[in-house]
């Protein structure tokens, strides 16, 4: 059986001593094995970061950016494979595979704009013959830790932007599907990266645990779960490092009695199945204003959700596949089960899905879930699976205060045709990234990503512009040549310009 290893100083790495399954979630087989990183290794792949650091810093902008032309065109020279290996591990569908690995590219291309953004600014004569101005200086070694449900994405997310700001950097990615993670990261060194700029160790909470306080580790980029993230945050930060980690969530949309209920119905099965519900965007709550909203849209939602698709990850023709491992499926049952126990009414039942030839994969079906409350548990969780749930309101301030005093605040979405609704709504929901009529309202790269609440922790937003912002470290330099044969005594108050 294969066993998945480590990249360190640009060569590949293999700790045999501790190893995890890695399953193919469609089989329901462990079909290779991954090798979990002591904490000797990963101070190995910090220390490259460390040594390939100062000259890296001091490679020009142009040259670092000309390095992420060069990967994004090895990414989509290699884009089948990637999608392959993205859809034997996670499970999904190799044409949600080829979404995720486009908006992952955008970000290199983002990056490659590198010599752009990271000019600074600068003020000529903030005093007689003084200029000032501000650099953005990378932070020195950084890391990131990613989820299984974006592999390739969310590294993408992190790594090309500090890459192109100066850092060096050690990826610590999903070890539930990491082969697709550990061959963009070959690319990478493919493209010219010289050795040692770019780690990737694969690891559980040893690894994590040595990049959280190692004093060599400026930053930390964290996706996944709330919980986890909350550590992470925690942990950095009381070790003096930059952190923003990004949390878990759950996505309400407000459906309002005036929407466009064909266009609802067909956002929402791709936003609350597509890629099993196993996205931080995916539509997991609808919120009916008026009980004759919400018959309609469970009535169209039903006859919608007869024709999915659920299958193994290379039938294009597939809509969705399995959910990540048995564990997760068996927690995914028993949310549809509690809630039904609570008290909803289960429409759509995808707790018994049989998929022919893949009997044993860990599969769950499309589910639909009416008459949900904000006291039952399957509301306040993160369910994580292709299931949506219906929660009836009768006014708009309601969906709107629902959606308020939930834990987690990273996506929302309103169906409406009333624009002052969706103004009003867009400026006094307390959610980060909003969407009018747009289901998976996913900042494009030149934007940023971040949900607000317990969605995340940390200041700055994930890529885009913050990126630029959490990757370098702001220096203002203020600069004067007196002349020779002009001096000035001693000055002891403050110095002003008045
Ligand atoms: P997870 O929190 O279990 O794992 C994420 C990473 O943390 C992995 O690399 C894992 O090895 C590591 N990790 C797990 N437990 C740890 C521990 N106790 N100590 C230290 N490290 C630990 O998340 P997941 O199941 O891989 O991903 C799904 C979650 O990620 C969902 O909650 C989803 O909403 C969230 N997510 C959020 C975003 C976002 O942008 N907000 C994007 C994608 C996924």
């Amino acid at each position: 059986m294969t066993t998945i290893g480590h990249l360190i100083n640009g060569q590949p790495r293999i700790d045999a001593a501790r190893t995890q399954d890695v399953f193919n979630p469609a089989t329901g087989k462990a079909e290779k094995k991954v090798a979990l990183a002591p904490k000797a290794t990963v101070e190995e792949a910090i220390a490259a970061a460390q040594a390939a650091y100062p000259a890296w810093r001091n490679t020009p902008p142009i040259k670092r950016a000309r390095v992420m032309f060069r990967f994004k065109e090895l990414l989509e020279q290699h884009s089948d494979k990637i999608c392959e290996l993205i859809g034997q591990e996670h499970g999904k569908i190799v044409h949600d595979a080829a979404g995720e690995l486009q908006r992952g590219i955008e970000n290199v291309e983002y990056a490659c704009g590198a010599p752009e953004l990271l000019k600074g600014e600068y003020t000529k004569n903030v005093g007689p013959a003084i200029d000032a101005w501000s650099e953005m200086q990378p932070l020195g070694v950084v890391a990131g830790i990613t989820p299984f449900n974006f592999p390739v994405m969310v590294p993408l997310w992190m790594f090309p932007m500090a890459l192109v700001c100066g850092n060096t950097f050690v990826l610590k990615p999903s070890e539930r599907d990491p082969s697709a993670t550990l061959f963009i990261a070959e690319l990478l060194h493919e493209a010219g990266l010289p050795a040692g700029v770019f780690n990737l160790v694969n690891g559980d909470k040893e690894a994590v645990d040595t990049l959280l306080t190692d004093p060599r580790v400026q930053a930390v980029s964290f996706v996944g779960s709330t919980p986890v993230a909350e550590y992470i945050y925690a942990t950095a930060s009381s070790h003096g490092k930059r952190c923003q980690a990004l949390g878990g969530a759950k996505n309400h949309a407000i459906v309002m009695p005036d929407a466009d209920m064909d266009n609802v119905v067909n956002s929402l099965l791709g936003a609350a199945f597509g890629s099993s519900g196993e996205r931080c965007m995916a539509l997991s709550v609808a919120v009916a204003v008026g009980d004759a909203a919400a018959d309609t849209l469970i009535e169209k939602m039903q006859a919608g959700m007869q024709g999915l698709k659920v299958g193994a990850y290379h039938d294009k023709h597939n809509d969705f596949g399995p959910v990540i491992t048995r564990a997760h499926q068996e927690k995914v049952v028993g949310h549809i089960t509690s809630a039904e126990t609570q008290g909803a009414k289960v429409v759509v039942d995808g707790r018994h899905i049989q998929v022919p030839g893949f009997e044993e994969g860990f599969f769950v079906g499309a589910t639909l879930i009416d008459r949900v409350t904000p006291d039952m548990d399957s509301y306040q969780a993160e369910i994580f699976g292709p299931v949506l749930q219906v929660v009836r309101v009768n006014t708009m301030e309601e969906a709107m205060a629902l959606i308020n005093d939930h834990e987690y605040g990273n996506g929302t979405c309103i169906y409406t045709r009333d624009g002052e609704a969706a103004r009003y709504f867009s400026d006094n929901i307390l959610v980060g990234m909003v969407g009018i009529n747009v289901p998976l309202p996913v900042p494009v790269a030149y934007h940023s990503f971040g949900g607000w609440k317990r969605s995340l922790f940390g200041d700055l937003h994930a890529y885009g512009p913050d990126g630029v912002r959490f990757y370098t470290r702001r220096k203002t330099i203020t600069q004067r040549w007196p002349s020779a044969n002009v001096r000035e005594g001693a000055e002891f108050s403050m110095p002003t310009m008045k």
